[in-house]
């Protein structure tokens, strides 16, 4: 198996499986010496003639091209018309429809300039402009607890170039909508037509600009309305950039898929420019993991690139998953979900329940039909029979060693989501004393028009805490 695959397509037999294993041949030596030699890794999802294929595409690739080299030395960066001097940054507006009148939706780009030559990576937000975890990381990414001297990104230490768009589909954005304003998903008109209709255009605007310059687009989105996702990296592998820094982006969970017709990520990989997709959380919220995942996974690939100094870090396993499964409601009414995203569920698990105001007696278990980890579930509580309350990717090896990185909740903590949050120095948490008193006697007396009830001043009295 090619070591350009990270090990983890192997199907790692030893070790890897929490199931009694049959009587051990006396040949092989003791457990505790194989897993040595053996890393643990989940069984994979990706079929073998899926693995050949991402195997033959590795092949040919090699190494740092030769505009990436050191001898060349600095050079400026041409950009939207500007030339930016090596070891700078800029910030400007870049404009989404080109117009002498009306709305041209200029959008904030910041464009990081190294001092030595290196790759052009272009991070997104909001291609789906009520996805905010781009939009936030990549604000703070821009700010000066990222970028300056001695910071992570250092212009004068850089090596190539990076492009933060943190809001791409303002129109969208500012609407509180996932689509433009003719209806459309601008994440499926890339490369777009100069004179379409306005999202092919918009589209075919930041192709040209933004994209089609890049060697690297790191593409942050959320789940749609109604679900959300456990932090997650979508990719070709068998396109070997993207592959690469889908592996560098240093999380458990990468889903092996090209992307739908007209997306950023498969255009891109027609074109022979990596990208990846990186999915956490849901839209119209702001989840903290996901957006503190995000930024740990974007100084990841910089480093993997040797864009930044200092060395990636790696989760303790990794899912390479070709396929998943979704768990259904078969009731209609209304769902109680048990397990969330990022759950590890057994097989046979009440995973979420369905009850019916109309029918208060009965209450209908969703059960999981295999051991897996809950990649996305509904947020949606209205069901109706077939609705997916939760998509999963099963685990058949490798139990034991996603249960050592479950919480109390059987969630999985996600490789970056229990460090420090990046984008906050020690120094800038602050205690605070608030003195006062609560207004209505108790913490949660103004939230009901209504005078406490006689239990609430119990409780009151009971611990003079509340
Ligand atoms: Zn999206």
């Amino acid at each position: 198996m090619s070591n350009l695959l990270g090990g983890a397509l192997s199907n790692s037999e030893e070790g890897s499986g929490d199931e009694p294993s049959p009587e051990r041949p006396e040949s092989l030596p003791p457990r505790s010496k194989r897993r040595r030699f053996a890393p643990l890794k989940v069984a994979n999802q990706i079929p073998k003639r899926r693995r050949k294929e991402i195997e033959k595409a590795l092949e040919g690739s090699t190494g740092t091209p030769k505009k990436w080299s050191r001898q060349n030395g600095p050079k400026n960066h041409n950009f939207l018309k500007k030339r930016i001097l090596p070891g700078t940054i800029r910030r400007m507006d870049f404009d989404l429809l080109s117009v002498e009148i009306g709305e041209s939706w200029p959008i904030p780009v910041t464009v990081v300039h190294g001092s030595r030559p290196g790759p052009v990576v272009t991070l997104l937000g909001a291609v789906h402009g009520n996805e905010l975890v781009g939009p936030l990381a990549l604000t703070y990414l821009t700010g000066p607890n990222f970028i300056g001297p001695g910071k992570a990104i250092d212009p004068e230490v850089l090596s190539g170039t990076i492009r933060i768009v943190p809001v791409v589909n303002m129109p969208g954005y500012k609407m509180k909508s996932r689509y433009m304003p003719d209806g459309r998903d601008l994440n499926r008109s890339f490369p777009g037509k100069p004179d379409s209709n306005t999202s092919y255009r918009v589209a075919n605007r930041i192709w040209n600009k933004i994209i089609a310059g890049s060697d690297y687009v790191v593409d942050l989105h959320t789940a749609a309305v109604g679900r959300t996702n456990m932090p997650q990296i979508r990719a070709n592998l068998a396109h070997a950039s993207s592959n690469r820094i889908a592996r560098s982006f240093g999380i458990e969970a990468i889903l092996d898929n090209a992307g739908p017709k007209g997306s950023l990520r498969r255009v891109t990989n027609d074109f022979d420019i990596a990208c990846i997709t990186f999915e956490g959380g849901g839209p119209d919220e702001l989840d903290p993991e996901s957006v503190q995942v995000s930024l740990y996974g974007i100084l990841n690939v910089l480093r993997s690139l040797r864009m930044i100094p200092g060395h990636p870090s790696r989760p303790s396993f990794r899912i390479l998953a070709s396929g998943s499964l979704w768990i259904r409601s078969d009731q209609g009414g209304l769902l109680d979900v048990l397990a969330p995203a990022g759950s590890f569920v057994e097989e046979g698990e009440v995973v979420a329940t369905v009850t019916d105001p109309e029918s208060p007696l009965e209450s209908h278990d969703v059960i999981s039909p295999t051991r897996g980890l809950m990649i996305c579930s509904a947020t949606n509580p209205f069901v109706t029979a077939g609705t997916p309350v939760g998509h999963i990717l099963p685990v058949t090896k490798g139990a034991q060693t996603i249960r050592k990185r479950l919480d109390e909740d059987d969630c999985l903590v996600i490789s970056g989501a229990d460090g420090d949050p990046v984008w906050r120095d020690d120094d800038e948490v602050e205690d605070i004393t608030v003195g006062g008193e609560w207004s209505g006697g108790s913490v949660d007396a103004e939230w009901s028009t209504n005078p406490p009830t006689d239990s609430d001043e119990e409780a009151a009295e009971a611990d003079p805490s509340q």
